[in-house]
């Protein structure tokens, strides 16, 4: 099956190891949340178009994110750019409950039909603008940003509980670094995992707004 293989050769092969994440993998189809003309393509090796100039990431990037922020299954969990809501079924597998936000309306609104055809039911989306995080349900366990930000948003960094871990690729519009930031008793830590490239992030503390809160 497609979906084995993609765990196999894209995933495992490339030391992705947390158990709990390649099962998840594994159980969610990821044809369900691509475009018709794109579904013989849901298992390829790169990102795909879902509209509005917005992508659904390559599955291997997916999970890197996923495992960076080292979820044991009771967490609330931020997303910000639900997008196709494939990587938000992932995290929902994994986590508590996930609350995620989409600035494109259609993208939400798809992303929920498919979240519900799914009986994905540990999650509440939103539509807006994500780069402000959402205070309302904070402090989050652990955010995962899934477009490019100029920097980390300090506001996202506040939203985090102690322990939280922040997954985020920041950089310029053409590369970025994956950043993981953790949150200790106050202090803040943070390393590059890998290279990447993503949208950018758009909104108050995205491009376009005032890079810092
Ligand atoms: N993880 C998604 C998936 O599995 O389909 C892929 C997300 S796509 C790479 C990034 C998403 O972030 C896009 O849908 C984009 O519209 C959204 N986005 C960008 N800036 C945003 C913002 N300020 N607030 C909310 N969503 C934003």
């Amino acid at each position: 099956m497609q979906r084995d293989m993609m765990v196999e050769w894209q995933l495992r092969r490339r030391e992705v190891r947390d158990p709990r994440v390649l099962e998840a993998f594994l159980e969610v189809p990821r044809h369900e949340f691509v475009l018709p003309e794109h579904i013989a393509e849901a298992y390829e090796d790169h990102p795909l178009p879902i509209g509005e100039g917005q992508t659904i990431s390559q599955p291997y990037m997916v999970a890197v994110m996923t495992e960076a922020l080292q979820l044991t299954g009771r967490e609330t969990v931020l997303e910000v750019g639900t997008g196709s809501g494939y990587q938000t079924a992932i995290l929902a597998r994994l986590a508590g409950h996930v609350y995620t936000i989409e600035r494109h309306g259609s993208l939400s609104v798809r992303a929920q039909e498919r979240l519900k055809h799914l009986g994905v039911a540990n999650v509440t989306c939103f539509i807006g603008d994500g780069s402000q995080g959402y205070p309302e349900a904070a402090p989050f366990d652990a955010i995962l940003v899934t477009a490019a930000a100029p920097s980390v948003p300090h506001i996202l960094v506040h939203q985090l509980a102690d322990n939280g871990r922040l997954v985020i690729p920041v950089g310029d519009m053409d590369s970025q670094e994956l950043v993981q930031v953790w949150k200790h008793a106050g202090a803040v830590v943070q390393r590059t995992i890998n290279y990447c490239r993503f949208v950018p992030l758009t909104g108050k503390y995205g491009w376009g707004g005032t890079h810092s809160a």
